[in-house]
C-alpha cells in the first residue's frame, strides 16, 4: 500500500527529503508558499542578469555534497574560481586564507537549480503557491492553507520552514499531545540573524582579484560583498553586479527603509570598502529582506525528533544546527531516509 507524506517547504531540506524518497512507495506532496523553489537559496532575473540573492554558493571540499551535485548533472554546474578575501571592522581588506581545495558550487542558471534538480529526480508533487496556516491530527495529518482549503489525510508530516515559522505552525496546530508545548518552546527558541540583501548593478567591469569579501569581525555594516559576474551565465560582459549582504545589526535597523534609500547607503559603504568611488552610483538596484536569514544555533535534537513516532518530522538548517545549504540538504535527505523506515 502507498504511504503518503506532506512536506511544508520546497527549500534544500524539503527537496532533499523528496529526493531521498524517490525510489520508495511514499507519495510526497510538497506545499510551498512561493512561486519558486529552493527557499533561501534563491535566484532572480532582471535586466539581462541572473543573480543569487540568498545563499551565494554551496561549499564542499570534494566530499559527499560534490558527489551528489555531479550525480544531479554536470551541465551548468560551476565552481567559482576566484577567492574570497576578508575585511575587518575598519574595512581593511586582506587576502585571507581561502583554501584552494574547497569548491564553491553554483549553476549557470543559479542556486535554485539545486531544488529543481532534486525534485526533477523525485515523483513529488509541488503544490504552489500554497501557504500552510495550520495542521491538525485526525485520521492522519490534515493541513489548512491561508485560503482555508484543507489537504489530507497524510500518514506523515514534515515541516521545513525556518524555526520561527515552524514554531508559528506548531502554535496553530490542533494536536492534543503533551509534546506540543515543549516543541513550540524548543523550536521557537532558535536564534536567528536578519540580513537585508542589496543588489547593485554597474554598466562597467571591475578589475579586482577576488570573487567576494567577507567581514570576519562581524562588526562592519556590510557583512559580505560578492561579484555575480564571477559565475558564468549570470552577468553580461562589460557589466558588474554586486550582492551586498548587510550585517545583522544594520539589516534589522534598516529592514523597512525604502529601497532607494537603503541601496544608496549600502552603495556608499561598498564604494568605501572596495576603494572605488564609482560604486557609490549603481545604475539599477534591487533588494530582498531575509527576516530569518541564518540560524545561530540548532534546536535540541531530542525534542525535534520526539514526535517521530506520531509521524511528525522536522528538517532544515536549524535542525542541523548550521546555516548552510549543505547542512539543510543533508538534514533533509537523512530525515527522508528515516521517514522511509518509520512511516
Ligand atoms: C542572505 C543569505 C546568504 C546565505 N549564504 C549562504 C551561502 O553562501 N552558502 C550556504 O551554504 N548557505 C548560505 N545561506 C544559508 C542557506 O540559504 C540556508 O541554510 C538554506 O537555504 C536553508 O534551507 P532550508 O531548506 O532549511 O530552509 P529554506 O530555504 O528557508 O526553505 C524553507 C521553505 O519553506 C517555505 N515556507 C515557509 N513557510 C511556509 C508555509 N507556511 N507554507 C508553505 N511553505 C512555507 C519557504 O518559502 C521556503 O521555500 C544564506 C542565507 C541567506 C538568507
Amino acid at each position: 500500500m502507498t504511504r503518503s507524506l506532506a512536506v511544508v517547504g520546497a527549500g534544500a531540506a524539503g527537496a532533499g527529503a523528496a529526493y531521498a524518497l524517490r525510489d520508495s512507495d511514499v507519495d510526497v506532496t510538497i506545499f510551498e508558499k512561493s512561486r519558486g523553489v529552493c527557499g533561501r537559496a534563491a535566484t532572480r532575473r532582471k535586466e539581462g542578469c541572473r543573480y543569487d540573492h540568498g545563499a551565494n554558493y554551496i561549499k564542499d571540499a570534494g566530499g559527499r555534497t560534490t558527489d551528489l551535485l555531479h550525480t544531479l548533472g554536470d551541465e551548468g554546474l560551476v565552481d567559482i574560481d576566484e577567492p574570497v578575501w576578508t575585511f575587518d571592522a575598519d574595512g581593511t581588506v586582506s587576502e585571507g586564507d581561502d583554501p584552494g581545495d574547497v569548491r564553491k558550487w553554483t549553476w549557470t542558471e543559479g542556486m535554485t537549480q539545486l531544488a529543481k534538480r532534486l525534485l526533477a529526480r523525485s515523483d513529488a508533487t509541488v503544490d504552489q503557491p500554497t501557504r500552510i496556516a495550520s495542521f491538525e491530527r485526525g485520521d492522519g495529518w490534515w493541513l489548512t492553507d491561508t485560503d482555508g482549503e484543507t489537504y489530507g489525510p497524510f500518514d506523515g508530516l514534515l515541516l521545513t520552514p525556518p524555526a520561527p515559522q515552524t514554531a508559528s505552525l506548531l502554535a496553530e496546530a490542533k494536536w492534543n499531545d503533551d509534546r506540543l508545548t515543549t516543541l513550540i518552546e524548543a523550536v521557537g527558541a532558535v536564534p536567528y540573524r536578519t540580513v537585508r540583501t542589496l543588489v547593485l548593478h554597474y554598466p562597467f567591469e571591475l578589475d579586482v582579484p577576488y570573487y567576494a569579501l567577507v567581514d570576519t569581525s562581524k562588526e562592519h555594516d556590510v557583512g559580505w560583498v560578492s561579484r555575480e559576474e564571477c559565475k558564468p551565465g549570470h552577468v553580461p560582459d562589460g557589466e558588474s553586479l554586486l550582492i551586498a549582504q548587510m550585517g545583522p545589526e544594520w539589516s534589522t535597523e534598516h529592514y523597512d527603509d525604502p529601497l532607494d534609500e537603503a541601496a544608496s547607503v549600502a552603495a556608499e559603504k561598498v564604494a568605501d570598502l572596495l576603494d572605488d568611488e564609482r560604486l557609490a552610483d549603481p545604475d539599477w538596484v534591487d533588494d530582498q529582506g531575509w527576516r530569518y536569514a541564518l540560524p545561530d544555533d540548532g534546536a535540541v535534537e531530542s525534542v525535534v525528533t520526539s514526535a517521530e513516532d506520531a509521524k511528525l518530522y522536522f528538517a532544515g538548517d536549524w535542525v542541523a544546527g548550521e546555516a548552510r545549504v549543505r547542512a539543510a540538504l543533508w538534514n533533509g535527505i537523512e530525515t527522508g531516509e528515516r521517514i522511509d523506515d518509520g512511516l
